[in-house]
């Protein structure tokens, strides 16, 4: 899902107060789940579940790591330890002492959380105490142990830098009909080798996901990154691969 949606779907179970207890956030782009986490988190607490930092007391509170009820493990190395956990249990299983009456968790790099930590961790997923959430991050949701991964709702984060790249002419020539697709040639052969390596490459990751069927396309798209990486001539290889794009188009 992208950025936004999640943030908007969140935000929806917030205020009707059916926000999963336990969510895993996971992307490729570890940034990103890193902000969807940030933003998340802070939604929680903010006045008026707001998707954005609208500088309510809440939000300057959780910008400026100033909510007791808001802690964050895991340094993204070493393994987090039972007692790292421990730590959280105890902490969330006291009375809130903020008046917010949530209290959450985030713990960064959760595939990090191995065998007796995770055995701690997971009866406290199970049954959280009332209005306590637990926001799990990872690279790679398969790098959790099942344990864990079983008791918590999934949520991917969509690599929005690669998937937003709508301006790229490449794709966009492929909703072309075939007679335009070769006569796109003129413009593709202005664009300087290294800037066409770096937009088919990005073009070839958008083409995974809006042609995911078409396996042919992505064979002739791979053989053009080589074939321009390491031909003598750019132009030869652009009207080669141009014929091979409409004849698997
Ligand atoms: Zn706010």
């Amino acid at each position: 899902m992208k950025k936004i949606e999640i943030k908007n779907n969140l935000a929806k179970l917030i205020k009707e107060n059916r926000m999963f207890h336990s969510i895993i956030l996971s992307g490729k782009n570890y940034a990103e789940v890193i902000t969807v986490s940030n933003d998340l988190a802070r939604m929680f607490f903010c006045e008026k579940t707001n998707i954005d930092n609208d500088k309510c007391n809440a939000c300057k509170r959780f910008l400026s790591n100033n909510i007791i009820d808001y802690l964050k493990i895991g340094d993204g190395n070493l393994p987090i330890t039972k007692v790292q956990v421990q730590e959280i249990i105890s902490r969330f299983s006291l009375t809130s002492v903020e008046k917010f009456n949530k209290k959450v968790y985030v713990i960064d790099c959760a595939e990090n959380l191995k065998n007796d930590a995770a055995n701690s961790l997971l009866k406290f997923l199970e049954e959280p105490p009332i209005n306590t959430f637990s926001i799990l991050l990872t690279k790679n949701k398969t790098d959790i142990l099942p344990t864990i991964r079983s008791r918590c709702n999934l949520i991917n984060v969509e690599n929005e830098k690669i998937i937003d790249c709508k301006n790229n002419i490449l794709v966009d020539m492929l909703y072309k009909n075939k007679e335009d697709i070769l006569l796109s040639n003129i413009d593709i052969k202005k664009i300087e080798k290294s800037e066409l390596i770096k937009l088919s490459e990005d073009a070839y990751e958008i083409i995974k996901e809006k042609f995911p069927l078409n396996t042919n396309l992505f064979e002739v798209w791979l053989e053009f990154i080589l074939d321009l990486k390491f031909s003598i001539s750019k132009n030869i290889s652009i009207d080669n691969w141009l014929i091979n794009v409409t004849e698997v188009i």
